[in-house]
Order: C-alpha cells, then structure tokens, then sequence
C-alpha cells in the first residue's frame, strides 16, 4: 500500500478503511447487507476519481431509464443510482449494491434509446445476479487477494501523477469487481432481454449495441468490451433467446429525438463550461 499512499496523500488514510472493510467480511458470500457497506463506502471513493458530467438533464434520463428498467426486474436486493461520468471511452461500470456509472461516450454512441436501455439493463443484470458478491468470493477462493489486485491496478495505472491520484481504491476495486466471465456476461444479457421489453424497450438494442461497437472499434476491443467480454456466442444467445420469446412490436426504439436532443447537451456541455473534460 505504500506505493499508492505515498502517491496520493488525499487518500492514504481512506483506502485502508475501505481494504479492512473488504478484508472484514469474512468467509463465506457477501451478504446484502455487507455489499450495501461496501457500496457506501466505495461510492465516496469513486466519485472522488471520476468527474461526474455536471448537467440535471442529462442524468435525469439516464435515471428515468435505469429506473424504467428496476421497476420491471420486480423486488431488488439494492436500491439503484445512476450517475453519468464525463468520459471518451465507450463503458459503464456497476459498483457494489446498485451504484451504476454509465460514461457519456455510451450515450453518444447509442444509435437509439434501446441500445442505451441495453447497456444500463445489463449493468443492473450485474447487480441482481449478485455478480460482484461473486466476483468478491472469487478472489478469496483463486488466493489473488484484493490488497494484490489493488496493487496491481495502481502499477498498470502509474505514470503520471493525474493517473495515479484518480486511481484510488475506490477505482481500483471497482475495476476488479467489474472483470466478468463469459457465464455471467451471459446471465447479465438474459436478464437485460427478459427485462427490457418489460420496461417497453425492445431488447435488440443490447445486441444490436454490441455489433456497433465491434464495428467502431475495427476489430479492437474497446473499454466496454474489455471489461465485458462480447463473444460470437453471446450475440447467438441473446438472438436464440429472442426467438423464444419475440418482442411485442410496439417496444421502444425510438423515444422522439430525446435521445439525440440528450446528445448534444453532452457535447455542449463538455465542449465548453471552462472547466474541460477532465
Ligand atoms: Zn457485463
């Protein structure tokens, strides 16, 4: 931990707080209870590395969204957040009890509000399907303890010093806990498509999201699909599931040009205000 002490002074008496809260647990699953402490205390960390985009309008339809969608998944063990952060790459991030990040670059690159409604339907899929909770006993059963993971975040993520003290635990652990396999990436798109036509969205937006994103990133892999692995076979899955189960007609794609009216407050937001993108 020195290294990462050393480094950002703003933080060294916080991060250890929060790796004894994670290393107090115990045995055994993270409890309900246990993952709601650890999302309270990881939020703080969070959002002191990230600069969240400044604009009520924005994040009221990104919340209005992720709240369509909760409200359809039925009885939750968390209660949900949404935030919006100012940033180029295309990702979302689901922190411990219902904490979910969505980056602005997703909201631009959506081509509709079915592809956005995808993105933050598999995110909260995260949450519901306790994947974090498993992702946490994960790391107690392989031995890579979450002291070393956090270091080794803080290795990758060294250099600059702006790089450095963005990357506090909170960063850090959220990206450890965000690394999914294949199973629950899986799970995480079929509750994204049993859910969404329940909120009114049609579910091709998930998949057809994902197909535009292995065409804008020209066979590279972007952050989204970086920490969320797309493969051939999960777009089969999610198709299969579709055939199962065909989507009423009358689902959203479209929600009226708000979608693209939301676009552009982003760009003007970002592109002037003074205060930069970052
Ligand atoms: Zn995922």
């Amino acid at each position: 931990m020195r290294g990462i002490c050393s480094r950002s002074r703003g933080r060294s008496r916080r991060a250890p707080v929060l790796l004894s809260l994670l290393l107090a647990t115990g045995c055994g699953t993270l409890s309900v209870q246990e993952e709601q402490a650890l999302g309270r205390q990881m939020s703080g960390e969070i959002r002191r590395g990230l600069v969240l985009l400044p604009d009520r309008v924005v994040e009221r339809y990104v919340r209005d969204i992720g709240a369509k969608i909760v409200e359809a998944a039925g009885p939750q063990p968390f209660e949900y957040h949404f935030y919006v952060v100012e940033d180029d790459d295309i990702n979302a991030f689901a922190a411990p009890a219902g904490h979910i990040y969505i980056h602005t670059q997703t909201i631009l690159a959506a081509r509709d509000v079915s592809e956005l409604a995808g993105v933050i339907a598999h995110e909260i899929g995260h949450v519901a399907r306790r994947h974090i909770a498993q992702n946490y006993n994960r790391q107690r059963n392989t031995g890579i303890g979450y002291r070393a993971a956090v270091l080794a975040a803080a290795v990758l993520g060294g250099g600059a010093a702006a790089t450095a003290a963005q990357l506090g635990g909170g960063l850090a652990a959220m990206a450890y806990l965000n690394s999914f396999g294949r199973e629950a990436e899986l799970e995480a798109d079929t509750f994204a498509i049993e859910t969404m036509p329940r909120a009114g969205y049609d579910p091709n937006g998930l998949v057809t999201f994902f197909e535009t994103l292995q065409q804008e990133s020209g066979g590279g892999q972007s952050d989204f699909l970086s920490s969320h692995p797309a493969t051939a076979d999960r777009a089969a899955a999610a198709r299969a599931q579709m055939e199962q189960q065909p989507p009423r007609p009358d689902l959203e794609v479209d929600d009226n040009g708000r979608l693209e009216i939301i676009q552009r407050r982003i760009e003007i937001v970002m592109g002037s205000g003074g205060r930069g993108r970052y």
